[in-house]
């Protein structure tokens, strides 16, 4: 991030504007809808200006000298006379305050975005003063969609800020009650215009304020899938746009946690092979504790939080809870690395079934029902299984498997690097010697695993 957001509050504070053509004016417009006290050096005040402004700035009018700036909280240099804007800057920067020089970044310690103005409610848009036309057409986007009722709604919010402060002493309990206003049939009033309806039924909301209200949490158990995030379902997403917040691990890309709402908390509980960075148990109880605290929160897991994920075990202790909670399916990395890597996991002339099995087992060993895994006609993927890869390989053979059978490790499926290195059971082995094999990786075991070169279509060229 090039820029640090805020709002500043200007109200009654003195600034100053150097320059009084038709660039300060727009500039001095949005100062003065801000509250702020405003003085306008300049030489020539441009006749617009003086007829909008007179009686509500102070004119200075003269030449910019270097005394100017002293006292002022905020400074904008709008001169068409480059030194001059320069010198504003220079100064203003050697004596800590902010300044803004229009059209000129390079000389700004803050640059003002462009705003959708619903007061109280404000958008600022901002392209880090380097594409202002980019910025101006993602204003026309937004100002098309967020209807003035927002301004209305959060003035009526505001209104009744103080009487629900009285029946609500408990901050989180009157956000939740914000929280199902806004999302529910009253905001829906607003947002359709009938902002004296709505008003009246929140007056009524407040009043008859009640131990109805639901204040516990809830928790979403949500598959992330195996990495790309269009492989999110629906579900997944939408609830992640209503979490407070998010408890995520190692194998949830940044890209997956960024579609989850933007100021919801992000937690990372994440575990690495014998490294637990929060011990499982704990994981368990703070998803009780976050939901009693009446957060939404969501517990993102990679592929499906059913398969080799836990899923069960942190559910367990919400149910014993009473905490309200949902599970969403995910796409797992079999199916989702064996699609991307080009293997079918069935096929009717390679494999009738499937075993999905972990080659990693709690003590470090791999230790498997080897002969079930060596049948014919089955296709055998193993999650956690790139340390045991060696033992598995020999294994399969010494239980009957051919050491022909082809066999695939898929190193980050579905991912911008994904890589998936192909061999047999007897090659393997040496296929992967020497390359640096990236976490997480899924092992495919099985002759569908020779119809991967007529049908890989991802990252087909690598
Ligand atoms: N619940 C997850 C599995 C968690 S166990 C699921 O359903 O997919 C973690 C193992 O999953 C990793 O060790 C690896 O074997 C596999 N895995 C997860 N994502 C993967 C990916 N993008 N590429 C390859 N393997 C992956």
């Amino acid at each position: 991030m090039e820029n640090y957001p805020i709002f500043v509050r200007l109200k009654k504070q003195p600034c100053l504007v150097v320059g009084a053509g038709p660039v300060a004016l727009r500039k001095i417009r949005l100062l003065h809808s801000a509250g702020a006290d405003i003085t306008v050096v300049a030489p020539e005040i441009c006749e617009d200006l003086r007829a909008e402004m007179s009686g509500r700035v102070d004119f200075v009018e003269r030449g910019f000298i270097d005394s100017d700036i002293d006292g002022y909280r905020l400074i904008t240099a709008a001169t068409n006379i480059p030194a001059v804007n320069r010198r504003v800057s220079r100064l203003a920067q050697s004596k800590n305050i902010p300044v803004n020089v229009v059209d000129s970044p390079e000389l700004c310690s803050f640059i003002t975005p462009s705003i959708i103005d619903r007061s109280p409610v404000l958008i600022a848009i901002s392209t880090g003063g380097g594409a202002p036309v980019l910025a101006r057409l993602l204003r026309g986007k937004i100002e098309s969609i967020i209807p003035a009722s927002y301004g209305h709604l959060a003035r009526a919010m505001a209104s009744f800020r103080d009487a629900l402060k009285i029946k609500l002493a408990d901050e989180r309990e009157r956000r939740i009650f914000w929280d199902k206003i806004v999302q529910g049939s009253i905001g829906e009033l607003f947002f359709s215009g009938r902002n004296e309806e709505g008003t009246k039924e929140l007056r009524s909301a407040v009043e008859k304020i009640s131990s109805e209200i639901n204040f516990s949490g809830r928790v979403a158990l949500i598959g992330a899938g195996p990495g790309d995030p269009d492989l999110l379902t629906f579900k997944a997403v939408r609830l992640m746009q209503e979490a407070d917040v998010v408890l995520y691990d190692r194998l949830v890309s940044e890209e997956i946690l960024n579609l989850s709402r933007r100021d919801a908390d992000r937690i990372y509980v994440g575990k690495k092979r014998a490294d637990h960075a929060v011990p499982q148990n704990q994981i368990n109880q703070l998803l009780v504790d976050l939901a009693k605290e009446g957060k939404n929160v969501v517990r993102l897991k990679g592929g499906d939080p059913y398969i080799f994920g836990r899923g069960g075990e942190e559910i367990e202790l919400l149910a014993e809870n009473g905490v309200s909670f949902q599970i969403v399916p995910g796409v797992t990395a079999a199916s989702g690395c064996a699609t991307y890597a080009g293997i079918p996991l069935t096929h009717r002339d390679h494999a009738q079934s499937c075993l999905f099995v972990t080659g990693h087992l709690k003590d470090g060993t791999v230790n498997l029902d080897w002969k079930l895994l060596a049948t014919p006609n089955q296709t055998v993927v193993i999650y956690m299984g790139l340390l045991g890869l060696p033992t598995i390989c020999r294994k399969l053979i010494a239980y009957g498997a051919s050491e022909h059978l082809p066999i695939a490790l898929v190193q980050q499926g579905t991912t911008k690097n994904q890589k998936v290195f192909t061999g047999t059971l007897g090659t393997m082995e040496q296929v992967i010697k020497g390359q640096k094999v990236q976490a997480p990786t899924l092992i495919i075991i099985g002759s569908v695993v020779s119809l991967q070169k007529k049908l890989r279509w991802f990252n087909a060229n690598q």
